[in-house]
């Protein structure tokens, strides 16, 4: 039954599909024809070089897609809502946890809420593409328990926590208390990095990125 478009099982949903993922989690394609692609998750502490990399990776040519994440937080910089994120109010996204409507979610900073919405992963492969997730540590061993071998997942680690300071502050988005709060949460993130299925070094920008981009050529030619 099952046919090949760009890469992408499409099949027809059911619960055999859903058993093959982790239950109920992916309950949400009963009777729907789904495209199924692969997932590709990027973690990092905040100023390793995540969103930097993830761009470079989205003009790549590889048929990837960035998931759109929905967050309590306001938009920083030229952000537009709908594109880097949904930008919605604690009562939309608490409205939305009820809902079911997030695969995962987490409290990332104090009184931010960060979430990765079902109808992202359903839209993207239903565009024929593969998904592309920029989460937190937390949030990417989640998706790699929930999707197993259809995911891959990866950590950027910065040189060091000073580096990563230096990174924040020559961005200029965010003000010092912010910083800080992003600084201390980088030991944290940087522990659960072995959890991940590979973790390349932002060093040196250019070979980070070609690293990355070989690993995710690689596994979306894996059948
Ligand atoms: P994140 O998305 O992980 O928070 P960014 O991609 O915004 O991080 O990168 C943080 C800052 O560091 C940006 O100003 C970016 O241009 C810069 N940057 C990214 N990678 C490197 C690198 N290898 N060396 C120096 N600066 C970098
Ligand atoms: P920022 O505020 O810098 O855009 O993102 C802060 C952190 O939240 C980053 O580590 C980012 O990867 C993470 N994040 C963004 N979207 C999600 C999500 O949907 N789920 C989880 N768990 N983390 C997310």
């Amino acid at each position: 039954m099952a046919q090949r478009y760009k890469g992408i099982t499409a099949q027809r949903g059911n619960g055999a599909m859903a058993q093959r993922y982790n239950g109920a989690m992916v309950q949400w394609y009963n009777g729907k024809i789904v495209m199924e692609g692969k997932l590709i998750i990027i973690s990092a502490p905040s100023g390793a070089g995540k969103s930097t990399i993830v761009k470079y990776l989205l003009e790549s040519g590889i048929n990837l897609e960035f998931s759109i994440s929905a967050t309590t937080r306001k938009p920083r910089g030229k952000e537009k809502d709908g594109k880097e994120y949904y930008f919605i109010s604690v009562e939309e996204f608490r409205r939305r946890i009820r809902n079911e409507e997030f695969i995962e979610w987490e409290e990332v900073y104090k009184d931010h809420l960060y979430g990765t919405l079902k109808s992202e992963i359903e839209r993207i492969w239903n565009a024929g593409n593969h998904v592309l997730f920029d989460v937190d540590a937390k949030g990417g061993i989640n998706l790699k328990k929930i999707f197993g071998s259809k995911a891959i997942s990866i950590f950027i680690m910065p040189p060091s926590v000073a580096e990563l300071e230096k990174r924040l502050t020559l961005r200029g988005t965010d003000d010092p208390s912010k910083i800080k709060e992003r600084v201390a949460k980088a030991d944290a993130e940087m522990d659960q990095s072995r959890k991940f299925d590979h973790i390349i070094i932002n060093d040196i920008l250019e070979k980070a990125e070609k690293e990355t981009y070989t690993l995710i050529s690689d596994f979306i030619k894996i059948k």
